[in-house]
């Protein structure tokens, strides 16, 4: 059978009669120990202690039973780790950047997160838009298969070394699996909100809600 790229989150009954399996998105991939141990717990209290990771940086609990769900579903963890997460956290990727890796030419999760959540303030949209982002060359984010790639690099701004990215654009997944290209280079992380705020509208249908396009 054909299928088309899916992300898993959500909740969808298995093959197996009376069990479900449950996507939870975890927001530019960032888990801590607490957090871990939290849903590990979930995994043995309504599962079989059973998780798997997905490569967009989300997990899923399997073989959860029907007569179980409802209550796994009122867990408090499940607040931050949606089953119905906003559209570009859903389908937001980011490396592990300049936080906690000596490779990066840039902060990244933290940033991408900020960003992505400004922007859904201000636009409504009409399909999902999958943007990546990279903290070096070595690509762990993969822009290259995002709607939106951005990948870390060092730009001047007013004279002084500042973060930047180079934009990638046309990746695709799936059937027409397509690797995207970089169209523009070292614009300032500073000034990278209204560059994707703009490709939103004018490439991805997105519109800016009544405040924001009042501002
Ligand atoms: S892409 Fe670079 S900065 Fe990001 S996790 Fe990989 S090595 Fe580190």
């Amino acid at each position: 059978m054909d299928w088309d790229k899916r992300d898993h989150i959500g909740v969808y009954p298995q093959k197996q009669a009376s069990l479900n399996y449950v996507g939870l998105c975890v927001p530019i991939g960032r888990l801590y120990a607490p957090e871990m141990f939290e849903i590990a717990r979930l995994a043995e209290v309504y599962g079989n202690g059973e998780m798997r990771l997905t490569v967009e940086q989300n997990f899923i609990i399997p073989n959860i039973p029907d007569s179980r769900l409802e209550a796994f579903l009122q867990e408090p963890v499940l607040e931050k780790f949606s089953i119905a997460p906003t559209p570009l956290v859903r389908s937001l990727i980011s490396c592990t950047g300049a936080q906690f890796c000596n490779f990066a030419l840039i902060e990244t999760k933290n940033r991408a997160l900020a960003m992505i959540k400004e922007l859904e303030t201000e636009l409504e949209l009409t399909r999902p838009i999958r943007v990546h982002w990279t903290g070096c060359p070595n690509s762990c984010g993969q822009p290259q298969v995002a709607d939106i790639g951005l990948m870390g690099t060092k730009v001047r701004k007013d004279g002084k070394a500042a973060e930047g990215v180079d934009l990638y654009m046309g990746g695709k997944v799936g059937k027409a699996a397509h690797l995207g290209e970089c169209v523009q280079k070292g614009i300032p992380c500073d000034d990278l909100k209204p560059v994707l705020r703009d490709l939103m509208i004018e490439r991805f249908g997105a519109k800016l809600k009544q405040k924001a396009s009042m501002l």
